[in-house]
């Protein structure tokens, strides 16, 4: 079903921020659809129709140029492969008329094969393409055998060299801090920039670890990433919408 969400965002709190309108559309699903962390997968609709209309309406919000803006970052319920090809177009025409000259879209590395389709869709308007892979973690053991994240085997280098940007989470049960402070690391070696994502509890997923992200909060890492203009940091549960997550409405 399609959820009533806040689906647009200008995301421009600080300077240390890449300038960026954020727009959540809706899919036809997700393919994968294993991922015990989440929930929003059941935002989708398998009519393009009903997922266009949505889409189209979200769209319509981008301002591009007249915010200053010149990047948007495409997300979505499942990956980017999973937009009905008209909702693509909508977007490629979408960057045209706003001014829009690079495109983020966030997406599964089961699709990287796929990539350089859509590096050269977005291409023929000049339009650059950055990927955003979800990764989650680099523990290896949480990722595939509690997340089922889906990407066995993969290593740092290896999903770089399809991928320019990395999500990672933090603050579920059995995640400690020193393994975060290594996945920050590796993300910043290897990718351009770090999307860290606070844990949300979804239903019948791990347990957010209150304690831990209280912690977090309270560190000096904490505060050494939100200075870094590589990292932004998400978090749906953040009363104050510090973290630049919409909430639900
Ligand atoms: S691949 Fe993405 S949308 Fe699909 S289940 Fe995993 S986190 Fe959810």
């Amino acid at each position: 079903m399609i959820y009533d969400l806040v689906r647009y965002q200008l995301v421009d709190e600080n300077a240390s921020s890449m300038k960026r309108e954020n727009v959540l559309l809706v899919s036809l699903g997700c393919s994968w659809g294993k991922c015990t962390f989440c929930d929003y997968q059941d935002d989708k609709s398998s009519s393009v129709l009903a997922c266009d209309t949505v889409n189209n309406k979200v769209l319509s919000q981008v301002k591009g140029t007249e915010v200053g803006s010149s990047v948007l970052e495409v997300t979505c319920s499942a990956s980017y492969t999973e937009l009905p090809f008209t909702t693509l177009n909508y977007i490629r025409e979408t960057c045209r008329e706003k001014g829009i000259k690079t495109v983020i879209l966030e997406g599964h590395y089961i699709y990287r094969n796929a990539n350089h389709f859509f590096t050269e869709f977005f291409g023929q308007y000049d339009i650059d393409t950055i990927f955003r892979c979800g990764v989650e973690t680099f523990d290896e053991h949480i990722r595939e055998e509690i997340l089922h994240k889906g990407l066995p085997g993969a290593t740092p280098k290896q999903i770089a060299e399809y991928f320019d940007w990395i999500n990672i989470m933090f603050g579920m049960e059995g995640q400690t801090i020193e393994q975060l402070r290594k996945d920050i690391a590796i993300g910043l070696e290897f990718f351009d920039r770090v999307n860290l994502s606070i844990y949300t509890t979804v239903k019948n997923g791990p347990e957010r670890d209150v304690k831990a992200i209280e912690e977090f909060y309270s560190s000096a890492f904490y505060q050494e990433l939100k200075t870094n203009p590589a990292i932004d940091i998400y978090d749906e549960w953040d009363e104050g919408n510090k973290h630049k997550v919409g909430h639900d409405k």
